[in-house]
């Protein structure tokens, strides 16, 4: 899952992708409004969070923007604690959920994990496909009740795969969605990830689709 951080002061910023990348989150970062735009309209995002108090470009402005131009990803607003009203535009503007600083860094993953979870269409913080399941609260998988032990980049593929289970997933999305701008992206990478997870995991639970790409599937 990639998350855009959107922060310009500079600790914050930090402290929040440093938590993300924690919990397993690829995560791209931003200082200023007009950077946090541009990132949000050009790379796909799972959710974002966005400062309202921005220099170059209010937080309030970039949302909307994003919204009039069809960005629908999660968005997740940082407000000033006495500032109710951030809250009102924010939500108006089309932000998903906002937090008020000082904040507890356990309170935005929780409120990102429900995001992203909503945004694809689920109820609970567990998911179970067939005999799999995903507990991303807890960033742990058991099949029939045993544990699966992962890295975190198996993780990460089998948490967006089953994010979006009954879904062709092409090479070009899951490398979009699993790694950041920076990283060199070679397809053939994923390739090499997903035989690895499907070593752990029951026989045809991530089937290929041939051109296409794979899908994680109960059946
Ligand atoms: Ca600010």
């Amino acid at each position: 899952m990639r998350i855009l951080v959107v922060e310009d002061d500079v600790d914050l910023n930090r402290q929040l992708c440093e938590a993300l990348v924690d919990a397993g989150y690829v995560v791209d970062k931003a200082f200023d409004g007009e950077e946090g735009h541009f990132l949000g309209d050009t790379e796909p995002y799972d959710a974002v969070i966005l400062d309202i108090g921005l220099p170059v470009k209010d937080g309030i402005s970039v949302l909307e923007e994003w919204r009039r131009d069809q960005r629908k990803m999660p968005v997740l607003i940082l407000t000033a604690r006495d500032r109710w009203t951030d809250k009102v535009q924010g939500i108006d503007a089309g932000a998903d959920d906002y937090v008020a600083k000082p904040f507890h860094m356990e309170e935005v993953l929780a409120r990102i994990r429900a995001l992203v979870r909503r945004s694809a269409g689920l109820a609970s913080s567990e998911i179970e496909i067939g005999p799999v399941r995903l507990d991303t609260a807890g960033s742990k998988v058991t099949v029939d009740g045993m544990a699966v032990k992962l890295t975190s980049h198996e993780y990460r593929l089998l948490s967006y795969m089953m994010h979006h289970h009954e879904k062709v997933i092409s090479r070009t999305e899951l490398t979009e969605h699993l790694y950041d701008q920076d990283f060199d992206r070679d397809s053939n990478t994923i390739e090499v990830f997903v035989g690895r997870l499907r070593k752990k995991l029951p026989n045809d639970f991530i089937q290929t689709v041939r051109g296409l790409g794979y899908k994680v599937s109960a059946t």
